[in-house]
């Protein structure tokens, strides 16, 4: 019985992410999901992004996913890009009609990049599509280099994996290396990213990806 109702919520959820994949195709939109935990710096990342897109003279908007508040979407305003913000009253993962909602919602004339943050979680995200062309998971120094190996889903079937807060590697007990390898073994395909958000360092080769995708949906 359970199991029926899972496959019942998935399935409507999944035609959803594919209306709101064609949308994004029709429009020549390049979307992106970001899933990571609560506190992996999901939104600095955003900000960085958003800074360093608009300064190469992109045009990008924002969802952002959150139980309660509206704290991200006003960072993100405040970083200069407008942030439609869903809260989803406890639910734990944004579902692909809550998506298709905001859209709605967004004035899209001129837009070519939607970056959407997922409610804080590892778990659900995953296997809750939103029709994204890309799923990018956030991990970050402090939660530990053997995130892989606890939650190996959620790197399995990442798009690009950001290793965030690197500017603390030299404080906490984190092995690079170890944390590098385990997402080899589990995705070897997906791209990797260390990124600092206090220095700046490796979010211009985020938004290099970011660009060379955009061009390849533009063609
Ligand atoms: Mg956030
Ligand atoms: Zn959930």
């Amino acid at each position: 019985m359970r199991v029926e109702v899972m496959r019942g919520i998935l399935g409507s959820n999944k035609a959803a992410a594919d209306a709101n994949r064609k949308f994004w195709d029709d429009n020549r939109i390049l979307a992106l999901d970001f899933m990571g935990s609560p506190g992996s710096g999901k939104t600095s990342v955003f900000e960085g992004t958003i800074a360093e897109l608009t300064k190469r003279g992109r045009t990008l908007k924002v969802i952002e996913g959150d139980v309660a508040s509206d704290n991200d979407a006003r960072r993100i305003e405040q970083a200069g890009a407008e942030a439609f913000q869903i809260n989803t009253g406890g639910a734990c993962h944004l579902h692909a009609a809550m998506v298709s909602r905001a859209m709605e919602q967004l004035d899209l004339d001129g837009v070519q990049i939607i970056l959407i943050e997922n409610v804080g979680n590892l778990v659900c995200p995953t296997a809750f599509l939103l029709g994204a062309h890309f799923r990018i998971l956030v991990a970050s120094v402090p939660e530990g280099d053997d995130k892989p190996e606890k939650y190996p889903v959620a790197f399995r079937e990442a798009d690009g994996i950001i290793l965030n807060k690197i500017d603390l590697l030299p404080h906490l007990p984190f092995d690079a290396g170890r944390f590098w390898d385990l997402c080899d073994q589990l995705n070897a395909e997906a791209p990797q990213f260390a990124i600092s958000c206090t220095t700046g360092e490796g979010i211009d080769t985020l938004c290099d990806f970011i660009e060379r995708h955009l061009a390849e949906l533009a063609g």
